[in-house]
């Protein structure tokens, strides 16, 4: 829904404003808005003044995402020449238990205490997705996934090689220069669906080469699957660097993405429909035909990096990627990130990470029951080390709680591969 659509009721050449949830994700996803006429951008790079602003109009229990997504839309609100009337804020909603819901609500509130009831806060849901956007026609839908999916595999392959390069910065350089050839393919106005596909795709390949074109150096480290709440462990401003932090302690990261809860909302959404009996409706044969079509695109983008990503492929059965998990959190029953966490800590140990963190914000309803359950998928998969650590913008020195989880993870990585080698000798 649009929350207030401002003067004019279109978003056409008015400036919308994109949470910064991953640098590669938020820039590949403006570019979609920007084929549409929509002047979209991410929000400014999160600073202390992010926070600050925040706390003018917050009471400070709110959701540190929502504080950090506010503060920067309130420092687009105070540059001088911000525009009231033709500027647009993007905060997507969901339905469910969490604060999340309300993120937008809360957010037009205070734009309209501040006297300000023409801001457009763009909030499509998990439910509707951008139907509700009646401007935007599936198309966008289809290009948004795609930016999604995109910025998924460069942010995995800059991960894996990053730690390894001979050059410092030579693989963020290069990931740069990536989304910027994708930002280009997903921007471009009249492109039709097939075509941007394949110029996406020859984008991933070449960059892909160039990835691979990186001298790197060959070394042993833990491989450190990384999985909570999906903004605070997608932004480092929020997460205090803290992939960055791994690796300079000698890890190698290995980082849920954001397509994962794009695809897990679609199948809650189906599966619900055929738990209700609905399921033979030609709006959900509409739905599910247009999920087949946004996995088979999945998959064609991630084709070209297959050798790459051998032996840590994403799951595409969903239900069988959730199924693990269910002895510890009921999937259908518990809902959410937090059955995402769980059921990814057990797919990344059998994918052969050595250690699971779970980043989320501090008081995160999911971070706080995943973390009442690791202890026993700790136990039944090989004591594999599963920490939470929770931010909140404090500054804590968590290199020493790193370095003792990495320890503890090179650890288990020397159990597992004994154990590896006794089982082929
Ligand atoms: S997932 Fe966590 S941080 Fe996000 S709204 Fe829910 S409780 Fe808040």
């Amino acid at each position: 829904m649009v929350e207030s659509a401002g003067k004019g009721d279109s978003l056409r050449g008015k400036t919308l404003y994109i949470p910064r949830m991953s640098e590669e994700g938020s820039r590949l996803f403006a570019a979609v808005f920007r084929s549409v006429g929509i002047n979209a951008r991410m929000t400014p790079t999160s600073t202390m003044e992010t926070r600050e602003r925040a706390a003018r109009y917050l009471s400070g229990e709110e959701c540190y995402p929502a504080q950090i997504t506010l503060g920067n839309f309130l420092r687009v609100i105070g540059e001088p020449d911000f525009d009231p009337e033709n500027t647009g804020f993007f905060m997507p909603s969901a339905e469910g238990p969490c604060r999340f819901g309300q993120y937008a609500t809360l957010f037009r509130k205070i734009f309209n205490e501040m006297g300000m009831p023409w801001v457009n806060v763009i909030s499509p849901s998990s439910r509707y997705g951008y139907r509700e956007l009646g401007e935007l026609d599936s198309g966008f839908e289809r290009n948004a996934w795609r930016a999604l999916v995109a910025a998924d595999i460069l942010r995995q392959k800059l991960m894996m090689i990053r730690p390894y390069e001979i050059e410092k910065g030579a693989t963020d350089r290069v990931a740069d220069l990536a989304l910027t050839a994708c930002e280009e393919v997903l921007a471009e106005e009249s492109l039709g669906q097939s075509r941007r596909l394949k110029r996406l795709i020859a984008v991933l390949i070449e960059y892909r080469d160039k990835f691979r074109a990186i001298p790197l150096r060959t070394e042993e480290r833990p491989l450190i699957g990384v999985v909570g709440e999906i903004f605070c462990r997608l932004d480092e401003y929020s997460n205090g660097n803290v992939i960055r932090r791994v690796e300079e302690l000698g890890g190698e990261v290995w980082l849920s993405g954001i397509s994962e809860w794009i695809a897990y909302t679609r199948f809650s959404r189906d599966d619900l429909a055929r738990q209700m009996g609905r399921g033979k409706g030609l709006k959900l044969v509409k739905m599910k035909i247009a999920s087949a079509v946004m996995d088979h695109e999945a998959h064609e983008l991630y084709e070209p990096y297959k050798e790459d990503f051998a032996g840590r492929e994403e799951p595409h059965d969903l239900a069988a990627f959730l199924e693990p998990g269910d002895p510890y959190l009921p999937f259908r029953g518990s809902l959410g990130e937090m059955t995402l966490s769980v059921a990814r800590a057990i797919y990344l140990q059998q994918i052969g990470a050595d250690g699971v963190l779970d980043i989320s914000p501090f008081t995160c309803m999911n971070g706080i029951i995943s973390e009442a359950v690791y202890p026993r998928i700790s136990r039944d998969y090989g004591d594999i080390p599963i920490r939470n650590l929770y931010f909140d913008g404090t500054e804590t020195d968590i290199d020493r709680d790193l370095g003792m989880f990495l320890d503890l993870s090179r650890a288990y990585r020397r159990r597992r591969l004994d154990l590896a080698s006794r089982a082929g000798a």
